[in-house]
């Protein structure tokens, strides 16, 4: 299977939508630290939808995206639905009409990050999935253009995704209901950063 084809691009969420589910409860419970304690919940509502969705209806990956983007907006309440929903749907008009490569991956990585900028405005440092998110595109590039495999580039993700969610645990937040808290915030980890840890985790696992 191609890295970017329909497939590849359906197990992917599903694996995610799995990982979701069993951690939905820990999401939850680190955004009752620092937030509305929904994060889990949003995010296991939101991707059970997007499993729900009959993959064979789409003609290619791209499509696919756009309406699972489309369907997270649309079933999430909360923040995180609109800027998962734009990172997906953004990530996926990134991809050419069938395929994809591992710089295909990166750029569509890349798009659906500046989707989630344009969108809640958020900085590296602001304590949110941008500060896991930005750090993981960077790496996969930088592994990828260094001659690593696609596999190897993802695993770099995965690693710097994580350095990045941990080091929102000493930050205040500046974007987002944690932003509320001020110093209260300090020594929590940002449930967003966590949860889109999971989502690198999944596409290291399902599309190399
Ligand atoms: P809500 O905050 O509406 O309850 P969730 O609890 O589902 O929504 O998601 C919270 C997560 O959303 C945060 O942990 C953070 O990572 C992310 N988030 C919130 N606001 C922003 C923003 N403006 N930019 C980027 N990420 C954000
Ligand atoms: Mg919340």
């Amino acid at each position: 299977m191609a890295l970017l084809e329909l497939g590849a691009v359906v197990a992917w969420l599903a694996d995610f939508a799995g990982v979701v589910r069993e951690h939905a409860a820990e999401l939850t419970e680190l955004d009752a630290a620092i937030g509305d304690a929904d994060h889990g919940a949003n995010m296991d509502r939101g991707m059970k939808a997007v499993v729900a969705l009959d993959a064979s209806e789409f003609p290619n990956a791209g499509a696919y995206l756009k309406k699972a983007g489309m369907t997270l907006v649309s079933t999430v309440g909360g923040a995180s639905g609109p800027l998962y929903g734009t990172f997906l749907m953004r990530f996926g008009a990134a991809l050419p009409e069938e395929g994809g490569d591992g710089p295909h991956l990166g750029a569509a990585l890349r798009a659906g990050l500046e989707g989630i900028v344009a969108r809640g405005k958020a900085e590296i440092g602001d304590s949110t999935m941008v500060d896991a998110l930005s750090p993981a595109i960077d790496a996969y590039d930088a592994a990828l253009g260094g001659g690593k495999s696609v596999g190897e580039a993802l695993q770099a993700a995965v690693r710097a995704s994580a350095e990045g969610r941990d080091s929102t645990i000493p930050l205040v937040a500046r974007k987002g209901r944690a932003s509320y808290l001020g110093d209260r915030k300090i020594g929590h980890v940002d449930p967003g950063a966590t949860s889109v840890t999971y989502l690198l985790e999944s596409a290291a696992r399902t599309l190399a």
